[in-house]
């Protein structure tokens, strides 16, 4: 018997800003373990969001490295924020591991919302200090290799945040692709 599969999700990289990316169901959070505000994307996130995000996140905090929990957008454009600890770099190990668990569970998560799309920031790549290199290649092999167990997700992007952060993700893309 033939079996009718439905196409795979396909990765897209662009440079802009994770807050402005409408048409994604979810955007992810480069979050701290606190769930709180700050720098960096958690800052952007949360002030875009509004003080409601805050106050939804609370009971959900603390999370561990490599974890993910989600909540609603609030006045974000997106369905909902999913809220990720990626490792600090060089404090927890082992940080290869806790950063490709952070975007598998990630995407698993958003999933099991039956939505289309997902968009991911560079995480532990700002404050956290991972080496870009060495985060793109776990980013984009993480995610290839959970292709294949989604049901939903159509289209994983990632959302960098100048051109040469979309240069390095864009060479690792063409090495793991082929
Ligand atoms: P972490 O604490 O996990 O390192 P950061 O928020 O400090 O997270 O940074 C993660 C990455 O996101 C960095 O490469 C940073 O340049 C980038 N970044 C910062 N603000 C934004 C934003 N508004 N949209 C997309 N990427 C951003």
């Amino acid at each position: 018997m033939n079996e009718i599969k439905p196409p795979l999700a396909q990765i897209e990289l662009v440079v802009g800003d994770i807050t402005q990316q409408a048409d994604a169901d979810i955007i992810v959070n480069a979050a701290n373990a606190q769930l709180e505000s700050g720098g960096g994307v958690a800052g952007a996130i949360h002030r875009a969001a509004g003080p409601d995000l805050a106050e939804a996140c609370r009971p959900l905090a603390p999370i561990r490295p490599g974890k993910a929990v989600i909540s609603p957008a609030f006045r974000l454009p997106n369905s909902y924020v999913i809220h990720c600890l990626g490792p600090v770099y060089g404090r927890d190990e082992p940080s290869d591991t806790l950063l490709a668990n952070c975007y598998r569970n990630a995407l698993l998560l958003a999933d099991k919302q039956q939505v289309k799309s997902i968009a991911f920031p560079a995480i532990s790549t700002g404050i956290f200090g991972f080496p870009k290199e060495k985060a793109a290649e776990i980013a984009l092999r993480t995610i290839k290799s959970s292709i294949p167990s989604l049901q939903t997700i159509r289209t994983i992007r990632m959302v960098l945040f100048d051109q040469a952060d979309l240069t390095i993700f864009e060479g690792k893309l063409a090495q793991i692709i082929e």
